[in-house]
């Protein structure tokens, strides 16, 4: 399994973060911290089929329930695939515009209803 390998290497990390940052340590190397634990706990998510995230790396807002889902878990990409863009949250809707989109149906911007590309 590479992805429980990559969880496995992220806890090393982390780990290795907290017990060399436990005195001082930075706003940056905290929000370092923070973020691994973040991502970890959303790779542990997409293990589970709750966070079923669009783009590649995925959203963060979903799991923190700053968009529809609240409990940590985040199905943009069955938004997309039923074709309701107005349910992707903006942060995929900001990553499929860069272009990080990994849904398996086109990620299609246009087809929403009350959203337009910025660009346009
Ligand atoms: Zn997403
Ligand atoms: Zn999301």
């Amino acid at each position: 399994m590479k992805l429980s390998k990559y969880i496995l290497l992220g806890s090393i990390i982390s780990l290795l973060i907290i017990i060399g940052c436990k005195k001082q340590s930075s706003f940056e190397e905290k929000r370092d911290d923070v973020l691994s634990e973040l991502n970890l706990a959303i790779e542990n998510a997409e293990e589970q089929g709750k966070y079923k995230c669009c783009i590649e790396p995925a959203c963060t807002m979903c799991y923190l329930g700053h968009w529809l889902w609240k409990d940590g878990s985040c199905y943009c990409d069955d938004m997309i695939k039923e074709g309701k863009m107005d349910k992707v949250c903006p942060e995929c809707k900001k990553g499929i515009e860069e272009g990080l989109c990994s849904s398996t149906e086109p990620c299609d911007l246009e087809s929403g209803e009350n959203f337009r590309a910025i660009d346009e």
